[in-house]
């Protein structure tokens, strides 16, 4: 397998990230460690925003809301799509401008919605009882919020199910049919300004035409809604541009996204007479890439299959187990060493589905190795949990050859901080 890219490449044996030996790294930091490389994160956005000169893009924190991400997509002069009041806390702490950001979710509470009130964030809304809601909380406070509805465009990406979220019968959104419904809703009520309209329509697509679906029916209702006397500042694509996770997948480029979606955009904004604000959220295609896990090999068992027993499973990442998702793995201590092995990577925690990489062709294993997985920086962290009492395992942000901890390992006092014994229990 050939693992050479722009940020990944191999010295004296071993696999380097950014140009920083990563058995190195393990022997500084311990394993699991997860390290992200801030060049890379920085040449992904790029990359990106080159294709869309003209729109705004808004990073979905949700990939990885790492401060330091955060700071650095902050100061590419990226916005921020936000989930939860938690990312939204992050974004504006790492200095995204409040103006830039759009807040997101299919369920807030009335204090995410607060929050959204007091510090001057855009909504996409998500139903008729979260706009009665808003725009509530916003005439108490004696404030007008910008808000967009979540359409469905009922477009079906080829993804994984878990990660299709335009089809018709998705949670997500304002079906097609009662868009022009909300807005005339909105139009009415004090608090509330309908300025943008918005959809997503999945993640880790990696064929276009989707998006060029979608581009088409989000035009459509945004000439309905124009012609309603909305003056819509803003039509919002989402992400959901796909990469290639395996050796010889192919994946589109941003400037393919462009090609889908920006021919329409223009041409339909200028027929419909107005000029409004592509907006776009891309969140795996900016870190994605940028992150690899580092594990150690506790054990290599021989039974019907081999396999090799890392130290981190499901708990620091749970793409395989969720998504059934494919990682690329190296030995990163042997890292120019043909495969000569058959074996499943698999982690330490107690569940059947905690395989990290099955069937994979490595050089021999040994207790003590160290395994590499790569594109972890997209939904990985992000994803962890602490389950079978398990402390996350520290994060470094590699740059220009040097390296920062931007998280330090949980400790176990980090795994019961918040649990309490009752007075009875002692
Ligand atoms: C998850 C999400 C994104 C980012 O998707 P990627 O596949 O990581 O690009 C963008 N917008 C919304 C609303 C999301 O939920």
């Amino acid at each position: 397998m050939s693992i050479i890219s722009d940020h990944l490449g191999i010295r004296n044996h071993h696999l380097t990230i950014g140009g920083v030996d990563t058995v190195s790294l393990t022997q500084k930091y311990g394993t699991p460690l997860y390290v992200l490389d801030e060049d890379r994160v920085r040449r992904n956005f790029r990359t990106f925003r080159g294709a869309f000169p003209d729109a705004d893009l808004y990073y979905a924190a949700k990939a990885n809301w790492n401060l330091s991400i955060l700071r650095i997509i902050a100061s590419e002069g990226a916005g921020a799509d936000v989930f939860s009041d938690g990312e939204l806390y992050a974004a504006l702490l790492a200095g995204i401008p409040p103006e830039r950001i759009l807040f997101n979710g299919n369920s807030k509470t009335l204090n995410e919605l607060q929050m959204a009130v007091d510090t001057g964030v855009r909504v996409s809304m998500d139903s008729l009882h979260e706009l009665y809601a808003l725009s509530d909380l916003a005439v108490k406070s004696g404030k007008t919020v910008d808000v967009a509805f979540r359409v469905n465009p009922d477009v079906s990406p080829d993804t994984h199910p878990k990660i299709a979220t335009g089809l018709a019968a998705s949670k997500f959104g304002i079906g097609y049919a009662d868009v022009v419904e909300a807005y005339k809703e909105a139009k009415k009520l004090g608090g509330v300004r309908p300025v943008g309209i918005h959809c997503h329509i999945g993640s880790q697509i990696l064929d276009v035409a989707p998006f060029g679906e979608a581009v088409e029916k989000m035009m459509d209702m945004v000439e309905q809604i124009t012609r309603l006397g909305v003056d819509l500042k803003f039509v919002d694509l989402g992400g959901g541009l796909g990469i290639p996770y395996q050796e010889g997948m192919e994946a589109p480029e941003p400037r393919d996204l462009a090609g889908a979606v920006l021919p329409t955009f223009n041409e339909r904004s200028k027929s419909i007479g107005i000029a409004p604000k592509l907006i776009l959220e891309p969140g795996r295609y900016i870190v994605g890439d940028a992150g690899v896990l580092l594990t150690g090999v506790n054990t290599v068992k021989k039974a019907a299959k081999t396999f090799v027993g890392v130290d981190s499973g499901l708990n620091l990442l749970i793409r395989p187990a969720m998504y059934d998702a494919y990682h690329e793995v190296v030995v990163a201590n042997k890292a120019d060493v043909a495969g000569t092995e058959t074996y499943d990577v698999v982690g330490p925690i107690c569940e059947s589905g905690d395989v990290i990489a099955k069937d994979r062709e490595l050089p021999s294993v040994e207790p003590g190795d160290v395994v590499a997985v790569l594109d972890v920086g997209a939904y990985g962290f992000s994803m962890s949990s602490q389950y079978n009492g398990r402390c996350r395992c520290a994060e470094v942000l590699i740059s220009a050859g040097g390296v920062d901890l931007i998280r330090g390992q949980e400790s176990y006092g980090d795994l019961l901080a918040k649990q309490v014994l009752p007075a009875r229990l002692l």
